[in-house]
């Protein structure tokens, strides 16, 4: 697989990265995954839109224009054949001698890569997924999409042990979001309630796009806080990201959501995002 590194395209084995990179030491840096179907990104704008507030946020500056980010992932997909998957990219704050202090000099890295990913139809958009709950344990910020990942590779550890693959991480009794992904629960009188976007939780790309198309389709939001207890009692639930698009979730920490399937609402939450998805992959 060909992966990017600083402007250079290089088979995977080739690709260096200094020791001394700050994401590797500190965890200084940025990411950000966007779907590819068709060959095409989808909802790319949004990433970029948020790679470079949560570049903002730190003081990193943009290792390249916009333009050419765009241009990288373009020639990553193509290169690498990928009609439906993933794009990963990465901006650290750039490599030095190790110092918890930073140079105001410092070039940021910027490394990318694919991944081949089944993203339309998947056994998990079909039939729902379990999901287990654990603690909130991530610090204040997490409305920046740092590489700081290690208390979601815990919470998905923990969400394994239960037979899950994802975890909704709790917080003073409110569900924040999940491990890798946004929450929404659907209550009895049909109501698509989702939490509002704070430092607490990352700002989902796909929620954004969820939620337009939602509105524009007539479907009633709510943006506010839910209990796990309120959670339980959903008629439905599901969750989205840019890897997993909009997926049910039929069963919470146990507790059966619904009839332990996956509902109308959820249904037509899936169908209405999937339609725009390949609208922009037709585009
Ligand atoms: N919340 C967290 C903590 C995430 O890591 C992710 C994606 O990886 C999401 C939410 C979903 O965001 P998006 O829809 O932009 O992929």
């Amino acid at each position: 697989r060909t992966v990017y590194v600083n402007g250079s395209y290089v088979p995977e084995p080739e690709a260096q990265i200094s020791i001394f990179d700050r994401g590797f030491l500190f965890g200084d840096s940025i990411y950000e995954v966007s779907a590819v179907i068709g060959g095409n990104l989808i909802d790319n704008d949004l990433h970029l839109d948020r790679l470079e507030r949560s570049l903002r946020e730190l003081d990193i500056p943009m290792p390249v224009s916009r333009d050419d980010i765009v241009a990288m992932q373009k020639t990553l997909i193509a290169r690498n054949e990928i009609d439906e998957g993933l794009v990963y990219l990465q901006v650290t704050r750039g490599s030095e001698d190790r110092n918890f202090d930073y140079s105001d000099t410092l070039k940021p890295n910027l490394v990318a890569f694919t991944q081949k990913k089944k993203l339309q139809n998947t056994a998990a958009h079909k039939d729902g997924i379990k999901v287990a709950l654990v603690d909130d344990i991530r610090w204040d910020r997490r409305d920046i999409k740092t590489t700081m990942l290690l208390a979601q590779v815990q919470a998905k550890r923990q969400a394994k042990a239960s037979g899950c693959i994802e975890a909704w991480m709790v917080q003073d009794g409110f569900i924040t979001e999940g491990a890798s992904s946004t929450v929404f629960i659907i209550t009895q009188d049909g109501k698509i309630v989702t939490r509002p976007n704070s430092r607490v939780t990352l700002p989902g790309c796909t929620r954004l796009a969820v939620l337009r198309a939602a509105a524009a389709h007539d479907l009633q939001i709510e943006e506010r806080l839910f209990t796990a207890d309120e959670a339980y009692l959903a008629r439905e639930a599901f969750l989205t990201s840019a890897s997993s698009f909009v997926t049910p979730v039929v069963e919470i920490a146990g507790h059966r959501i619904g009839d332990g399937k996956p509902g109308p609402i959820t249904r037509r939450v899936q169908q209405i995002y999937l339609e725009l998805a390949l609208k922009q992959s037709a585009a």
